[in-house]
């Protein structure tokens, strides 16, 4: 019988959301005892988001939280300015909890062994990371490539330990690691019921945010080979470029708009 993984997403209606989760789902489909949890950063659930879960063969629980509008960042803000799918995630883990004491001593209740992994929508994940992560004890790390201005940041391992991080910056924040590059047991989740993300944490800080209270560095699981192996990429997907399509809409020539993209 093997753990459970949690999986949380945030997510939000762009040109590019469908091509994200489709991406998303069909990696999670080669994944066994995976729950998908997609958070949409939105008023009210989409048909896009409930269509495509309906038919994506998945375990999964559809849920939504709009981002409070001066949380949110606007057009033309830098994107370091501030922290993306806080309320998300915090979303998904209130979901986990509420559902693990409601179905406490239930047979097949959310197990303390399960994982809860953080996973963007726009991501590349190693199909390898998820057996990495199944049995996390309290939290396990590994490196995470493409990201933070490196080729890989990646939690330092002497002796079996974690003993440092190498990051290209702001080397003394807590737990300079990035959401892609950690796991953290149900029992942890569930004995912390009041860890969560700061939405309004200082740039960088958002990991640090929910793991502070939780563990300490000396605590953390090394995995990938001893955080020797590249398991997930923090990809970032181009923008689409509209310019043909806004002329044409000009002259009434516009793709259909009920066709689904
Ligand atoms: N996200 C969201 N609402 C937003 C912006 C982002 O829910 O207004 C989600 C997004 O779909 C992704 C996660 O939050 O799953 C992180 O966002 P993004 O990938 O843009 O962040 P970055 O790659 O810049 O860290
Ligand atoms: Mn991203």
């Amino acid at each position: 019988d093997q753990h459970t993984i949690y999986v949380i997403t945030p997510t939000y209606a762009r040109l590019v959301q469908k091509a994200e989760l489709t991406r998303l789902s069909q990696t999670f489909l080669h994944v066994p005892q995976l729950h998908w949890i997609v958070v949409e950063d939105s008023e009210q659930p989409t048909a896009l988001v409930r269509d495509l879960l309906a038919s994506s063969g998945l375990a999964y629980t559809q849920l939504h939280i709009l981002t409070p509008k001066d949380r949110k960042l606007q057009e033309g803000d830098p994107s370091w300015l501030k922290p993306r799918g806080a309320e998300q995630r915090n979303e998904g883990l209130r979901w986990l909890r509420e559902t693990a004491s409601a179905s406490r001593g239930q047979h097949g209740a959310a197990s303390d062994d399960a994982v809860v992994y953080f996973a963007d929508d726009d991501n590349t994940y190693s199909l390898r990371l998820f057996e990495e992560m199944r049995d996390t004890k309290r939290v396990s790390v590994w490196p995470v490539g493409l990201v933070g201005g490196m080729r890989f940041e990646s939690p330092v391992v002497e002796g079996g330990k974690v003993v440092r991080f190498h990051t290209g910056w702001r080397p003394n924040r807590p737990f300079p690691i990035d959401m892609a590059g950690f796991a953290v047991s149900m029992r942890l989740v569930l004995a912390n019921p009041d860890a969560r993300f700061d939405g309004n944490a200082q740039m960088g800080y958002l990991e640090s945010s929910f793991l502070q209270g939780l563990v300490t560095m000396e605590q953390l699981e090394p995995k990938a080979e001893m955080c020797t192996k590249i398991l997930v990429w923090h990809t970032r997907t181009e923008k689409p470029k509209m310019k043909r399509e806004e002329a044409l809409q000009k002259q009434g020539l516009g793709s259909d708009p009920h066709v689904e993209v």
